[in-house]
């Protein structure tokens, strides 16, 4: 029976990593706190997308969407890279000490390693790096964790059923407001509005709630910055073309500075022997990649995502409004899913159509819709991915191959930030924003941490 008290000692908004961090850890600070979690979508274990249960080919719109709304969020069905380094995955050494932020990253992957995380790390590989110099590609070094979707998936329940004994959780719950004043929290559930107030508020509504959660900051006049959008594709290729660094370092981040217009490129989120897969934010629909860990799953073929980095200047101030544009249009295209496209046509000037799909030598592991990117990516952007691929052609021989595939459109948008004090949102008291969400951080390491210090925060308070 679905029972909601007037009020509770805190209340978490968004049931991803942050959101579950930041509930586990304010219960471990204090067992007799009055802890709810609302969580947009289903339950982990109800969240089931109909491509990847075979029962559609491509995105069917899902409100909630499996992929991205949830429990265990947009990591849930990630294939659970952790980063325990500082060199990428969010902006917290930007706001905080680079010890602390390293301090909490460990504590969280102590707190997933205890509910059945993998202990291996990648260590980083001054070799590889080396060749990269050599071509003016500059990857990052970075402690590396692969929990693996399923595995990582499973650590998730486990973490989540624990939980659920200890505080209130509840799903498909929609809050559509929260009163900065009162902290009266409004939301939705199975179409009828409840109401609730928590006296400490946490937002961790991930990319999924970035949307409203800017609305909500704009109509409460809370200050927000964000400038910087990633554009490009996913980039799909036999496993062996990388495996030379994958062995070493499990995933290379390469950045690399293009000489026609000085643009940063980023090579990322690389999964070997794995899929890509679409995602569907607000309606548009992009591309990523996963990876399983156990062998019987696995492909034959690795992606990689290489975006292309634009930072606005005045006037243009809406980055994920122009990324979502683009995106819209490979949709518009390709029929309302997403293009791929062979390296070699791209080059060629000629659309990848269905016969020579075909004929291509990497196989496919997305039914996208073949086709031109060039005739919905802007040039700059496309520009930029060809340059990069040919110039990382030279560490990996085989990248610029003429059956290298290409999806479009994938594309990063980072929240906006609101103007904060220890993650408490300006002109507010103890409401606090923390995650993908709020533009602090972009990986399940960092959110997690962003999820305990933000709990440590309210304990002090
Ligand atoms: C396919 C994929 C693969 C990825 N792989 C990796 C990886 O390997 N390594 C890595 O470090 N990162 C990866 N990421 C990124 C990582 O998942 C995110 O950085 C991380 O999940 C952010 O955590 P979060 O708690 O801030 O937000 P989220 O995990 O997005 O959780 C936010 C939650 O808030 C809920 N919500 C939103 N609005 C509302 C509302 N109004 N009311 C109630 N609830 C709401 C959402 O439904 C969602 O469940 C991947 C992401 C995707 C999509």
């Amino acid at each position: 029976m679905f029972k909601i008290e007037k009020e509770y000692d805190a209340v978490i908004i968004g049931g991803g990593i942050g959101g579950l961090m930041c509930a586990y850890r304010l219960y471990q600070n204090d067992p007799s706190l009055k802890i709810l979690l609302l969580e947009k979508g289903r339950d982990i274990k109800e969240r089931k997308c109909p491509i990847v249960m075979g029962k559609s080919r491509s995105c069917v719109k899902c409100d909630p969407c499996a992929i991205m709304e949830g429990l265990a969020g947009a990591g849930a069905f990630s294939d659970g890279k952790y980063i325990i380094s500082l060199e990428y995955g969010g902006w917290l050494p930007d706001l905080l000490e680079h010890d602390l932020v390293l301090k909490y990253i460990k504590e969280a992957d102590d707190i997933l390693v205890g509910f059945g995380a993998c202990k291996d790390v990648y260590e980083p590989d001054d070799e590889l790096k080396t060749m990269c110099l050599r071509h003016d590609l500059h990857m990052q070094q970075a402690r590396v964790k692969h929990l693996g979707t399923d595995a990582n998936f499973k650590t998730m329940v486990n973490l989540i059923e624990d939980l659920k004994d200890k505080i209130q959780i509840e799903t498909l719950c929609n809050v559509i407001d929260v009163d900065k004043q009162s902290h009266k929290i409004t939301f939705i559930h199975d179409q009828k509005t409840y109401e609730t107030s928590g006296r400490k508020i946490a937002f961790a509504l991930g990319r999924a709630g970035s949307r409203s959660f800017k609305e909500w900051c704009e109509k409460n006049g809370v200050p927000l910055k964000n400038n910087q959008v990633d554009i490009g594709v996913r980039v799909e290729l036999p496993w062996q073309v990388w495996a030379h660094f994958s062995k070493k370092i499990y995933e290379p981040k390469i950045k690399y500075f293009t000489k026609q217009y000085h643009d940063q490129v980023r090579m990322f989120c690389f999964n070997e022997r794995g899929y890509v897969v679409t995602e569907n934010t607000h309606g548009v629909l992009t591309v990523n990649g996963h990876a399983y860990k156990e062998e019987e799953r696995k492909s034959q073929n690795s992606n990689f995502a290489l975006l292309s980095t634009t930072n606005f200047t005045e006037p243009f101030d809406e980055p994920i409004e122009y990324a979502r544009s683009v995106a819209h249009m490979a949709n518009q295209i390709s029929g309302g899913s997403v293009i791929v496209q062979r390296l070699g046509d791209l080059k060629a000037g000629k659309r990848t159509d269905t016969k020579r799909l075909a004929a291509s030598s990497t196989r496919p592991t997305l039914n996208a819709v073949p086709g031109d990117l060039s005739l919905c990516m802007p040039k700059r952007q496309l520009d930029n991915i060809i340059e990069t691929l040919d110039a990382l052609d030279k560490v990996a021989p085989g990248t610029a191959n003429y059956d290298t595939l290409l999806y479009g459109v994938e594309c990063k948008y980072y929240s906006s930030r609101p103007s904060c004090h220890d993650f408490m949102i300006e002109g507010t008291d103890e409401i606090y924003a923390l995650g993908d969400g709020a533009g602090f951080t972009r990986s399940l390491s960092q959110a997690a941490a962003n999820g305990l210090i933000v709990a440590d925060i309210m304990n002090k308070r």
